[in-house]
């Protein structure tokens, strides 16, 4: 293709990042929160709205956000850095450490950004494949880290796409032997039974190189607002700080943050419906002939048996049921994901799937065929 300026020579042949926004009933395709956030937070938020100065840049270290956030993990502000979505924050993290001559590590297949991300800042990147169960081989981790010695050695738990956590026991061990950073992305940290925060030790401050990475867009239903945040060791927050462009996140989000944790009840409760949900879903699969993976998220990968993952796609498209195709990814070949939903959501994608794949009850066969 002709360029009317040549594009940075390293990035020749890169896409962005696309996930389909298709107008349908159900979308089940981008892990975001099914439910909205409570009615009392966004009344708190439209009367806190108004003491916005909104002539006025906001608090550029977003400190009431940070120190609230610190508060609720029981940390200090200054190990917590917050950015536009958590997708900014790994930003952050490869803009300070990452570049030109750098190494990041991570295990496939997982969250497509970190590698993504990892090249639009010219970091390099060294990965080794999961086992068919999608577990890590310690083994080969231990090799990987030990050839390249990763300035940043990346662990999405629970791994998107394919659902599980990993165990405290992994992240324990590449910390052991991994030189530089382990990010832990915690995008759905909160379905899982572990999390990588409660290793962290408070008497290492100052030497942690563990970094564990969150989100608000998926358990605090405010995918809109874009606000991620990191714990981690307060130079790690001040580097991330030192790369960030001035005044990067907005005094709504700050605000919109700091109210949801108001609302911590709201939110356990939204993540307990949608965890009894995946567990109705993954129930439901193991009765068809899908090959399916066990999940501590709130998605579930699954890989049709009978018919090709594109038919089903389609046909659950067909009745306006989307859900992610994964089908062409490397170690995901046939892979569908599907989010969790509402309850109705959910019996609506399962009775599309369970006709896709004939297996509808004469009921559900002529419900799906009604609509
Ligand atoms: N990490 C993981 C593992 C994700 O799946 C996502 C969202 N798809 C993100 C980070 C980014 O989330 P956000 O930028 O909305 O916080």
């Amino acid at each position: 293709m002709s360029r009317l300026v040549p594009l940075r020579p390293d990035l020749t042949g890169l896409s962005g990042y696309h996930s389909a926004q298709v107008d349908v009933q159900v979308r089940l395709n981008t892990n975001e929160s099914p439910l909205p956030p409570p009615d009392t937070w966004l009344e708190e938020l439209r009367s806190e709205l108004s003491r916005v100065d909104f002539n006025r840049y906001p608090d550029r270290d977003a400190h009431a956000l940070r120190q609230a956030l610190g508060e609720f993990h029981g940390v200090g502000p200054e190990e917590v850095f917050c950015a536009k979505g958590s997708n900014e924050v790994l930003q952050c993290l490869l803009l300070a450490y990452g570049g030109s001559g750098r190494c990041a590590a991570l295990f496939e297949p997982t969250y497509a950004l970190h590698r993504h991300i990892a090249s639009l800042t010219a970091t390099e990147v060294a990965s080794i494949w999961r086992a068919a169960d999608y577990s890590l081989d310690l083994n080969e981790a231990d090799a990987l880290v030990e050839r390249v010695r990763p300035i940043i050695t990346f662990l999405c738990s629970p791994n998107n796409p394919t659902g599980r956590a990993e165990p405290p026991e992994v992240v324990t061990h590449l910390l052991e032997r991994a030189p530089g950073l382990v990010v832990v992305d915690e995008a759905y940290g909160q379905f899982a039974p572990t999390s990588a925060l409660d290793l962290r030790q408070p008497e290492r401050r100052g030497t942690s190189r563990l970094v564990v990475v969150r989100t608000f867009s998926k358990t605090w239903s405010m995918a809109a607002c874009r606000l991620g945040y990191l714990v981690g060791d307060p130079e790690v927050v001040e580097a991330c700080k030192s790369v960030a462009l001035p005044y990067h996140l907005d005094a709504l989000t700050q605000m919109a943050g700091r109210l949801a944790l108001h609302h911590v009840a709201a939110m356990e409760e939204r993540v307990a419906l949608v965890k009894e949900e995946r567990d109705r879903i993954c129930t439901a699969l193991r009765e068809l002939p899908v090959e399916t993976w066990p999940s501590d998220a709130n998605f579930v990968l699954f890989r049709p048996l009978k018919r090709s993952a594109k038919q089903v796609w389609n046909d659950l498209l067909e009745e306006s049921v989307l859900v992610r195709d994964c089908s062409e990814w490397r170690g995901l070949s046939e892979c569908l994901r599907v989010t969790v939903g509402t309850a109705t959501e959910n019996t609506r994608f399962l009775a599309v799937l369970r006709s896709s794949l004939g297996h509808a009850s004469t009921k559900e066969h002529a419900q799906t065929r009604k609509r």
